[in-house]
C-alpha cells in the first residue's frame, strides 16, 4: 500500500440509478465525494456529461489526481472499457476508457462494477489475506468478482465470471436475462421480494401484507422489515433465498477452490439472516465436504463505497505496476 497522502486517484461507480464519484487516497480513504442521478436517456449527453461532471467537479479541489477507475454496471469489455450494454442503463456501446483518457488526459480504467468491488475487498478487506477469493454483491441482482491467484479473472473478452446468471434451478423462477432459475433469479433482493409479493397474498393477514398494504408492492426491504420484526413466514423467506444462495456459492468453490467468499450489496446488510441458512446449504451441497476445508463465508468489509475505493486502488495499482501500457491500445474515436 501507498499510504502517502498526495497519492490519490478519481474512483467512479455507474450503478443503475446513481453515479458517485469520489477521490480516493493511496490508502483506501475518501477524501472527497459527489453523487448524482444516473440520466434516463442518452439525450443531451447523457452518462457521458455526467460523468465528465463528477471527474470535473472533483478534479477543481484535487488537481494532483493521478489516474481514474471506474466501475461500470452491465458488460464491460477488457481491457478497452468499452461498455456494451446494461440492463438497467440507458447507455449502449459507449468507448468510455478511450473517451475519458482523450478528455481528462489521465491514465483511466474501466471495468465491471462487481470486480473493482472485490478489489476494495481483496486489497484493503479481511479478502487481503487470500490469494483467492469470490465476492458476491447481493442486492436487486447478483453480481460477482473472481480473484484467482491475486488477480481478477476477466475471462478473454471481460465478461467471465458472470455468477448471478449460473443456473441453480433450471425449474425455477425466469431471470431478467431471459433464462430460467439463475442464481440471481433466485437469491437476489428482487427474489426475495418476489417470495414475499407470494407469501402475502397467500396470507393477507400477515406481517408483510400489512407492511405493504398492497400485495404486490412488497420488496425485498419489507421482508426484511418482517423478519426483524419476528414474522416467521419473513424469515422462512430467508432461509429460502439463503438456501439458492449457498447452493451457488457452493458450485463455485467446488469448481475454483477459493479461500474466502465475501458477501456484499443491500442484502448482505441483512447480515446472519442470509448468510446462516447460505453456509447451511453451502457446506451441504459442496464437493467432498467431509474431506475438506470449508472456507468461511463472510459479510463484506465495504458498504456501499466498495465500487469508487476498488475503482481507484485498481486504477492505482496499475500505475504502479505500469500496466496502462500493456492495456490494448483504446479504440479510435469518431
Ligand atoms: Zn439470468
Amino acid at each position: 500500500l501507498n499510504l502517502s497522502a498526495d497519492v490519490c486517484a478519481i474512483g467512479i461507480d455507474i450503478g443503475g440509478t446513481k453515479i458517485s464519484g469520489a477521490v480516493v487516497s493511496g490508502g483506501g480513504k475518501i477524501l472527497r465525494s459527489v453523487l448524482k442521478a444516473a440520466p434516463a436517456s442518452e439525450k443531451e449527453g447523457g452518462t457521458l456529461c455526467v460523468i465528465l461532471q463528477v471527474v470535473t467537479e472533483l478534479r477543481a479541489h484535487y488537481p494532483m489526481v493521478q489516474a481514474i477507475g471506474v466501475g461500470a454496471a452491465g458488460m464491460v469489455d477488457w481491457p478497452s472499457g468499452h461498455i456494451r450494454w446494461a440492463p438497467n442503463n440507458s447507455y449502449r456501446d459507449l468507448p468510455l476508457r478511450a473517451i475519458l483518457s482523450a478528455e481528462t488526459g489521465l491514465p483511466t480504467v474501466v471495468d465491471n462494477d462487481a470486480n473493482v468491488a472485490a478489489w476494495a475487498e481483496f486489497r484493503l478487506g479481511q479478502g487481503r489475506q487470500y490469494a483467492y477469493l469470490t465476492f458476491l454483491t447481493v442486492g436487486t441482482g447478483i453480481g460477482a468478482g473472481l480473484i484467482l491467484d491475486s488477480q481478477l479473472y476477466r475471462g478473454p473478452t471481460g465478461i467471465g465470471g458472470e455468477v448471478g446468471h449460473i443456473i441453480v434451478n433450471p425449474s425455477g423462477e425466469r431471470c431478467g436475462c431471459g433464462n430460467f432459475g439463475c442464481l440471481e433469479a433466485m437469491a437476489s433482493g428482487v427474489a426475495l421480494g418476489r417470495a414475499g409479493q407470494k407469501a402475502a397474498r397467500e396470507d393477507p393477514t400477515s406481517v408483510l401484507a400489512a407492511l405493504a398494504e398492497n400485495t404486490d408492492r412488497v420488496t425485498g426491504e419489507m421482508v426484511y422489515e418482517a423478519a426483524r420484526q419476528g414474522d416467521p413466514v419473513a424469515r422462512s423467506l430467508f432461509k429460502q433465498v439463503g438456501y439458492w444462495l449457498g447452493i451457488g456459492i457452493a458450485s463455485l468453490v467446488t469448481l475454483l477452490d477459493v479461500e474466502i467468499i465475501a458477501i456484499g450489496g443491500g442484502l448482505s446488510s441483512t447480515g446472519e439472516l442470509l448468510l446462516v441458512p447460505a453456509r447451511s446449504s453451502f457446506e451441504q451441497f459442496i464437493f467432498a465436504s467431509k474431506r475438506r476445508l470449508i472456507p468461511p463465508i463472510i459479510q463484506a468489509n465495504f458498504g456501499r463505497e466498495a465500487g469508487v475505493i476498488g475503482a481507484a486502488i485498481l486504477a492505482l495499482d496499475m500505475l504502479n505496476d505500469n500496466d496502462y501500457q500493456r492495456l490494448s491500445p483504446a479504440p479510435v474515436l469518431r
